[in-house]
């Protein structure tokens, strides 16, 4: 049991946590009773997913006060709405099996794959479910002879599909939904900034096509309607963020459950046995939605890495500063924009002085990390719209829109003074220590200019820097 529950010496988060456990299972479990039809097993059941999620993600909540607290709970529910304690304890005991065995096992995933962050990690949490779902299962068992004398394939068959389709469509929503803070902050964030376009129909257009899928479920029905939302749930996991889309699938999923089985059951002929197609019913549910959230965790993964590539193609990998490419696009791209407008632009050229020394008495990679320290020392003095790159070498490059010349002539002696007074590395025989020479352009953004022109006047100012004895900042004087 320590393998499944974290033990903290912590004891008012661990009371919060038990209290929300007892929260989220009670609220749950009554939702799932609501909508259990005559004599059988709640076609919905989301108490014992979410409670899995919650122990996974919740440190404070997995604790044996929570554990507790979830036992309490689940019988709550059940005395409360009428079944006999005998049989409210073995029906806990069933979702607590389960929910032991999927706390188990999703913690040896790893975080992305509980994020569905990888490729695969859909078929893990698939596994996941189903070893839940087992262990449920297995309890089923127990239960359909002990209390409930029923035949015990048909109840394990049973319980394995209703608990195998709850993990699959639930754990998706619950282990990759941000904080509830943020996830109403997005969903109020879109109404609010709702505005009547083309732009928003065709972002809302999956969402639509999903609507218009459930609507065709309930008009059209037959076997072939449970596939009817799998091309509109596809288009929105193309289409919307991970989060979004596992919740789409969790409503859809829960929509045909309720509306596919209560719709059979209530066409059903007398005297028969309506388990098996309810078992059907369910494992089809929770089969197609595997399909889109596999769509969804690769197109994840999939911009994840491009936003890595897009990041290592425009970042020097040593100091993390864009790279010359992305500083001459991005730095051209600005002027053009502020060009015409009131005001100035500063760019400057800064090289490390006689860093060749450095490298030969301390090493090449003592040399880096200088690199990376005084790399550290120039952006700490920056602002946000500030752009810096490393250009090359020992070379660095600013460009500062709307700075007096005075103020960009005082930012850089700041910025030297700072390299000046600053150990920028550890050696064997002390701390080292180096200077910087600074080229200053100030221009006058009405005119048009290229930022190759600026930055070579730029380096002209830092090579005067340097021929006046370096560790200095000289000011470009265009020449009239
Ligand atoms: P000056 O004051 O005139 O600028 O002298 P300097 O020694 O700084 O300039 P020089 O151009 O002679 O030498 C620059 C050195 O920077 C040579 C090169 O080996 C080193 N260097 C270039 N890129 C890197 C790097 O990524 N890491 C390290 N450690 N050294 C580098
Ligand atoms: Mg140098
Ligand atoms: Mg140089």
């Amino acid at each position: 049991m320590a393998a499944v529950f974290r033990v903290s010496t912590d004891f008012i988060p661990c009371c919060v946590g038990a209290v929300c456990v007892a929260g989220i299972v009670f609220a749950a479990s009554l939702f799932g009773i609501l909508t259990r039809p005559d004599g059988m097993l709640a076609v919905l059941w989301p108490a014992n997913a979410l409670l899995t999620a919650a122990f996974v993600r919740g440190r404070a909540m997995n604790t044996p006060l929570g554990w507790c607290a979830a036992f309490i709970a689940y019988m709550a529910a059940d005395l409360l709405t009428g079944n006999d304690i005998y049989t409210a304890i073995w029906l806990t005991g069933a979702n607590l099996a389960g929910v032991a065995v999927g706390v188990l096992l999703l913690r040896r995933l790893s975080v992305e794959d509980r994020n569905l962050r990888r490729p695969q990690s859909v078929q893990y949490l698939c596994l996941t479910g189903a070893g839940a779902a087992l262990a449920a299962a297995m309890a089923g068992i127990l239960i359909a002879i002990l209390v409930f004398s029923q035949d015990p394939v048909t109840a394990f068959l049973f319980w394995f599909s209703t608990e195998f389709a709850n993990y699959v469509v639930i754990l998706p929503f619950a282990l990759t939904v941000a904080r509830w803070s943020d996830f109403s902050a997005m969903i109020t964030g879109f109404f609010r900034h709702f505005v009547m376009n083309v732009e928003t129909l065709k972002s809302c257009a999956p969402a639509i096509s999903v609507l218009v899928s459930l609507v065709l479920v309930k008009v059209i029905g037959g076997p072939g309607s449970i596939v009817f939302p799998v091309p509109a749930l596809l288009w929105c996991a193309l289409v919307y963020r991970l989060q979004i889309t596992t919740l789409f699938i969790l409503l859809v999923s829960h929509w045909l459950m309720v509306v596919l089985e209560l719709d059979f059951l209530s066409n059903l002929p007398v005297d028969s046995d309506p388990y098996y197609a309810i078992m059907s019913t369910r494992l089809g549910i929770a089969l197609l939605s595997l399909g889109p959230l596999t769509v969804a965790s690769i197109d994840t993964a999939r911009s994840a890495l491009v936003d890595r590539l897009d990041h290592a193609a425009n970042h020097d990998f040593l100091t993390g500063l864009l790279s010359r490419g992305a500083f001459m696009k991005c730095g051209s791209e600005l002027i053009s924009r502020l060009s015409g407008e009131k005001g100035r632009l500063t760019i400057m050229g800064l090289d490390v002085d006689h860093f060749k020394q450095i490298n030969d008495t301390h090493g090449h990679a003592a040399g880096d990390r200088v690199l990376v320290e005084v790399a550290k020392i120039i952006r700490g003095n920056l602002r946000g719209d500030d752009l810096i790159a490393r250009l090359g070498g020992e070379e660095f490059g600013l460009i500062l829109p709307g700075v007096a010349p005075a103020d960009a002539l005082g930012l850089a002696q700041r910025i030297r003074v700072a390299i000046e007074q600053t150990a920028v590395g550890e050696s064997e025989t002390g701390s080292i220590h180096t200077t910087i020479s600074i080229g200053v352009v100030n221009h006058t953004l009405e005119e048009p200019v290229s930022l190759d022109r600026l930055l070579r006047d730029a380096d002209k100012a830092m090579y005067a820097a340097k021929a006046a004895g370096r560790n200095r900042v000289v000011v470009h004087q265009p020449t009239s």
